[in-house]
């Protein structure tokens, strides 16, 4: 049933961390309420919208929290499915209880690509040592194992090059179930950010370029250079047609391999992502109002890239901010400071910054000098 608009709209968020906050901040403007839901009192949505810190075990508590809301959504695909499930039968929930379980487990993931003709690399399930040899044996080294479930920047997986790596890899790994993909030799890393309305309206943004350090997102290019018409069709139709799949309503991000003129799908995430933290700023509409528009049945806005735009990520520590702060903003570059409340840690993304220039040399020249 569609919901007429009111800038009362209730929306609840499981998950109360970064996505999450940035969530309440693109959607105040438009007069929505929030809150969140997490297992940590130190959530940093929590600063910025109400709070319950819960169980996602305690359906009583699950059900309280989702008394009185229009809608419901999550930022992190790592929520129960169960919790989800048994919360659309008291509120409307988008994404789809299905695309969350989908993401959740890589196997199942990959399955549903292959199954629309959707290239991915090649892969085995590995529950055994005897599987692991067999499965290294068949799909040729080098290659990837990785846990099933759970694993995220780059956590819990290794690259097998030698048969001491596939011991060492098992040591660590064994027990979980696994998978192992062939290495996909690759141009580089590309990712869409694809948007549809529980209207059926959807809009895609362009294809952006991603680099990882250590498993970890540490800058997004957008718009990815030199993308073929038929390179970003090729991105909106896998998108396209994952959504169809998946009853869809919401942002979601697909992140690709590109090999040659090809796109093979590395992973998709049922919300908003990392690599579309970029259009807060360089884009029309941001990601986070797009997935709010979205889940709520409102027409989206457009996607358009405005320039030539950088995301950093800020990992661990904060840099020199005063040195950025005090750069005047001149009349073609914008430099957007993003930090998240959060308490800075190694390998722990704290903040980004964003980078709006009318030209790639400048922004790329800006974004050496953040580092
Ligand atoms: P993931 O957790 O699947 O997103 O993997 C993290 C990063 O590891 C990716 O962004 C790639 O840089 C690299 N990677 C993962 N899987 C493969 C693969 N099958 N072939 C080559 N590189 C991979």
């Amino acid at each position: 049933m569609e919901r007429s608009y009111s800038n009362f709209m209730n929306i609840g968020i499981l998950g109360g961390g970064q996505l999450g906050r940035m969530l309440g901040l693109a959607g105040y403007p438009l007069g929505f309420r929030f809150r969140c839901f997490d297992t940590t009192p130190d959530a940093v949505a929590g600063h910025v919208m109400p709070l319950t810190v819960g169980s996602f075990d305690d359906l009583e508590a699950l059900q309280a929290f989702a008394e009185g809301l229009d809608v419901l959504t999550y930022e992190f695909e790592n929520v129960p499915t169960w919790a989800v499930e048994f919360l659309a039968t008291h509120v409307n929930v988008h994404p789809s209880p299905l695309a969350l379980s989908i993401s959740q487990d890589r196997i199942e993931e990959k399955t549903f690509f292959q199954s629309m003709g959707v290239p991915t690399a090649l892969f085995l399930p590995v529950n055994t040592r005897e599987e692991l040899d067999t499965a290294v044996d068949q799909l040729g080294m080098p290659c990837v194992i990785k846990t099933c479930r759970l694993g995220y920047d780059g956590k819990g997986q290794f690259v097998i090059r030698s048969r001491d790596d596939a011991e060492a890899a098992w040591q660590t790994l064994q027990g979980n179930p696994l998978i192992l993909e062939q290495y996909v030799t690759f141009d580089r890393e590309l990712s869409i950010i694809a948007v549809r309305s529980t209207t059926g309206d959807k809009k895609f943004y362009s294809l952006v370029q991603n680099f990882h350090e250590g498993g970890i997102l540490r800058k997004t290019l957008a718009p990815a250079s030199n993308v073929s018409a038929a390179l970003q069709q090729q991105a909106e139709d896998f998108a396209d047609m994952a959504m169809h799949g998946l009853e869809y309503s919401g942002v979601l991000a697909i992140e690709f391999f590109q090999v040659g003129e090809k796109l093979v799908v590395n992973e998709m995430a049922p919300r908003v992502h990392n690599s579309g933290h970029w259009t807060i700023e360089g884009a029309c509409t941001s990601q986070f109002e797009n997935h709010l528009r979205a889940i709520c049945g409102l027409p989206l806005g457009n996607t358009r890239v405005q320039g030539s735009v950088g995301m950093i990520n800020l990992i661990g520590s904060v840099p020199a901010l005063e040195k950025i702060m005090s750069e005047p903003c001149c009349q073609n570059e914008k430099v957007s400071i993003h930090l998240y409340g959060k308490e800075p840690k190694p390998g722990r993304k704290i903040g980004h910054v964003t980078i709006v220039s009318a030209h790639d040399e400048k922004r790329d020249e800006i974004m050496r000098q953040i580092g």
